[in-house]
């Protein structure tokens, strides 16, 4: 990185300084097919190498270029976080999980086979957490809308359909089974006019989310169809757009040097002059991702635009569990004229055995994070778990009436009623979501638990 910026410095043309800023311009993908083409991969042992192969024909894996040769530092490998954050590692599947595939790549099973040993052990990795499949479609003229949901009142989830991947894949990632051929998510043909008569016809949304996988690996055209008719006067209740992404980290070119980021740029701004509030949900996990000279410069132009950038991550082990990385992210994106926005809790997911941590790590790691920076940085809310009922933050661990609790609070609920509801559950070391948590004073019920169970009854298909 160092011999980059040397570069630059030298570059005296404009096309020259940009190119400068990264040296990965063209967008190079690899899948578990192509994980022998990684070229550092081959500093590993032949051991680690089928490791990985053996965990990638089970989870998503595709990592990109730019993350290889510009986030991961090789001399940190395996500890590396980016690396962490990308490529497979062994305990991310039970010892039994493990050796059964082990066995099938070993003595050159059938294709077939090993598709359906890498079902069976998806099937036992809660691939739908939270009822987000049952719960939360929203209908339009008596027929289901896929590809969106709408949980919260205020706010409409947006799934486009050529969204539906990423630049890079997180490990530890809770749509995970999207990426694996799980038709989770399908998707109507007339999908922007859909999401526009659906918002036309809810005065009280006033967000929509577009979320994916990543919607910035669309083209701008697309982005096009779905947000510039935002802008008509029927829509006009719409006031925040909010774009879930992970491209600053996996892709920041999509802002500086790909082909269609002066139309990206343009829209941007297009829907900031005409009085939205354009928010990018960039996903950072490590200040790591922020430090190279082309995310800096993506930063810049997105700002540029009047959009703003608010950031977000869960907390997960071997990546980010220590609150000293959270206070120099917080503090990096302050400076950066990102506002932190939540800490979440790891769901129930995928390869959780790996990345989870207890919820009472995970509030302290919050809490020694929090006190270390300044008000500026305390806009992050968390923990957070999005669990069923809605998003429910930590709000400490104390003792009451001789018994140990945490103390919880809804920061989003099904029922807006229960929003800034606090309630208590029973103290737990091992707890490490909200499934585990059980009431506390030997009550039988928390208080939404007979409201939040008509509702699933009545979503039963
Ligand atoms: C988090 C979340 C939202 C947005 O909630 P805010 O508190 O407004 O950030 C909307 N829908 C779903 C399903 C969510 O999980």
């Amino acid at each position: 990185m160092t011999d980059l910026i040397t570069t630059t410095a030298a570059d005296a043309d404009s096309a020259g300084a940009v190119s400068a800023l990264s040296r990965n311009t063209k967008f190079t993908v690899y899948t578990e097919r192509q994980l022998d083409k990684i070229e550092p991969l081959q500093q590993l042992t032949p051991e680690q190498r089928f490791e990985m192969r053996v965990v990638a024909t089970v989870l998503p894996f595709r990592v990109n270029q730019y993350v290889i040769d510009e986030l991961i530092d090789w001399s940190n490998v395996p500890a590396d976080p980016i690396f962490q954050l990308t490529f497979p590692q062994r305990g991310m599947l039970a010892p039994e999980d493990f050796d059964r595939m082990a066995q099938a790549l070993q003595r050159d099973a059938e294709r077939a086979e090993i598709q359906q040993i890498a079902k069976e052990i998806r099937d036992k990795l809660n691939p739908h957490p939270a009822g987000q499949q049952e719960m939360n479609v929203p209908m339009l003229d008596g027929e289901p809308l896929p590809g969106m949901q709408h949980k919260y009142r205020e706010t409409v989830l947006f799934f486009p359909s050529q969204g539906q991947v990423c630049h890079s894949y997180c490990t530890f990632c809770f749509r995970w089974a999207q990426f694996i051929g799980d038709k989770e998510l399908k998707f109507a043909s007339n999908e922007a006019s859909s999401l526009h008569r659906y918002l036309a016809e809810h005065k009280d949304v006033t967000d929509l989310l577009m979320t994916g996988g990543d919607p910035m690996v669309m083209k701008t055209s697309n982005l096009e169809q779905y947000l510039d008719g935002l802008l008509h006067p029927k829509l006009a209740h719409v006031q925040n757009i909010r774009i879930g992404t992970k491209s600053l980290t996996f892709w920041p070119q999509r802002y500086v040097t790909d082909p269609d980021a002066p139309e990206l740029l343009a829209l941007l701004t297009r829907l900031v002059k005409g009085g939205k509030h354009v928010a990018l949900m960039a996903h950072f996990n490590h200040w790591r991702e922020m430090q190279t000279p082309i995310v800096r410069e993506a930063i810049k132009r997105i700002q540029a635009t009047g959009a703003i950038i608010r950031a977000q991550a869960p907390v997960v082990q071997h990546i980010n569990d220590d609150p000293q990385v959270w206070a120099r992210m917080w503090r990096t994106q302050v400076g950066l004229g990102i506002v932190p926005y939540y800490m979440f809790v790891e769901r129930d997911t995928g390869a959780k055995r790996y990345f989870e941590v207890p919820l009472e790590r995970t509030y302290q790691i919050y809490r020694e994070a929090i006190q270390q920076v300044s008000g500026l940085a305390r806009t992050a809310r968390g923990p957070s778990m999005s669990a069923g009922p809605g998003k429910v933050e930590i709000q400490g661990i104390i003792d009451l009436q001789g018994e140990k609790v945490f103390v919880l609070r809804f920061i989003q609920g099904r029922n807006p009623d229960w929003v800034q509801r606090i309630f208590f559950a029973k103290y737990d070391p091992q707890a490490t979501w909200f499934d585990d948590l059980v009431p506390a004073f030997g009550e039988e019920k928390f208080f939404f638990t007979d409201e939040y169970e008509a509702m699933q009854a009545q979503a039963q298909p």
